[in-house]
């Protein structure tokens, strides 16, 4: 297959690029390189032959068009979006603007190279979004999101997600365009930009700073290993019914100062610290402004229906994690001096 990857210079973005290269898939990869974006993430593939890249915006309709004729692929997986809860307390706009206006251009120019091709049945347009649009849960364990849980978005970001999810199937419903979409829980592993939460408690720990923790620490989260989030994404785009909304979640509830205990713990096993265990680093700051307070996803449809799991535990993964960021500290010393990286965002001030 041919895929025209939006995003790919992203985290999870150059996850599935490197997984889709790597299984024969020619891979266009669209990226107009914003703050969040490397494309160190993707050099083992950027020789490959089955790769090509493309600077644009989302935004760019006749950048669109150009690169729709040019390449002519027969899937659009659409990842790119500004993805940070705390960047969208402080600047909403940039968020509506691409994920949202964005969503719709890429829509829009692919709705028009879809048409002109004779609406072909194959095609597929998979948008990749958040568990997120369905807001926040009660700490209830038996209680979680599946794909026919009401939407309920309470961040600027999870709102502008919520709003590309309707355009999507809008699109479908109104045009026909052959869509599949993907609702995901939290993502970790290799290639985390440093702004986000696992990253800044290795990098922090590391440094021998404070490792901050929003409010009490008891928010839930429902992590997912990256490279078992890309592996899910191909097989919906190939696999999944017309229309079919999938959630993708591993099953591993952890409270944000579970989490940092355990990434403590690896630390203190792999590069003990002289003073003492990491935990005593942790510091309780200000909360994010309307947190919320537990996500967990519910992934019987894709295990039923596609027969995904998996492959990795949140033990293995974080493992795995921590050791990938000891190893490449040339990458995340390089991204620490982007705006913003470092300092906190979000308070909402
Ligand atoms: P990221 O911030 O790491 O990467 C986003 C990429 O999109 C960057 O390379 C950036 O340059 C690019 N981009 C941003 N604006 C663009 C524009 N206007 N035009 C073209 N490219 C643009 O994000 P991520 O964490 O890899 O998330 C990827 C997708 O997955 C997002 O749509 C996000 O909502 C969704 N998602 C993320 C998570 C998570 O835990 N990170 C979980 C579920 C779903």
């Amino acid at each position: 297959m041919k895929l025209l990857v939006t995003g790919g210079a992203g985290f999870i973005g150059s996850a599935v690029v490197r997984l889709a290269v790597g299984r024969g898939h020619e891979v266009v990869n669209l990226d107009a390189l914003t703050y969040a974006a490397c494309l160190d993430n993707v050099a083992s593939v950027a020789q490959n032959p089955l790769y090509a890249f493309e600077r644009a915006d989302i935004r760019d309709r006749a950048a669109l068009d150009r690169i729709f004729a040019a390449h002519c692929p027969d899937a659009v997986m659409h990842l790119a979006a500004e993805s940070h809860v705390d960047r969208s307390i402080d600047g909403p706009g940039t968020f509506i603007d691409t994920n949202v206006t964005g969503t719709c251009t890429l829509l829009e120019a692919a709705r028009a190279y879809w048409t002109r091709a004779g609406r072909p049945e194959s095609f597929r347009f998979h948008h990749v979004s958040t568990d997120e649009v369905y807001g926040s849960l009660p700490a209830d364990p038996s209680v979680k999101f599946t794909e026919d849980t009401p939407y309920a978005p309470r961040s600027p970001y999870s709102a502008s997600k919520a709003a590309s999810d309707h355009l999507v199937r809008a699109w479908h419903e109104t045009y026909g365009l052959p869509v599949v979409l993907t609702n995901c829980s939290n993502n970790y592993g290799p290639y985390h930009f440093p702004e986000k939460l696992i990253p800044v408690v290795i990098l922090n720990a590391l440094a021998e700073r404070p490792i901050p923790v929003y409010g009490d620490g008891s928010n839930v989260r429902d992590w997912l290993y990256v490279e078992d989030h890309a592996d899910a994404l191909l097989l919906v785009l190939q696999q999944a019914p017309v229309g079919r909304t999938y959630n993708i979640g591993g099953e591993t509830e952890r409270s944000n100062l579970a989490l940092v205990r355990s990434l403590c713990a690896i630390l203190d096993r792999l590069r003990p610290r002289a003073a003492g265990p990491h935990a005593a680093l942790i510091e309780f700051v200000t909360d994010r402004p309307g947190h919320d307070a537990r996500y967990a996803i519910d992934p019987g449809r894709i295990r039923r229906e596609l027969g995904w799991r998996p492959s990795v535990t949140l033990d293995e993964g974080l493992e795995r994690t921590v050791r990938w960021y000891l190893d490449n500290e040339a990458w995340w010393r390089a991204l620490q001096a982007r705006q913003g990286v470092g300092t906190r965002l979000g308070v909402g001030a």
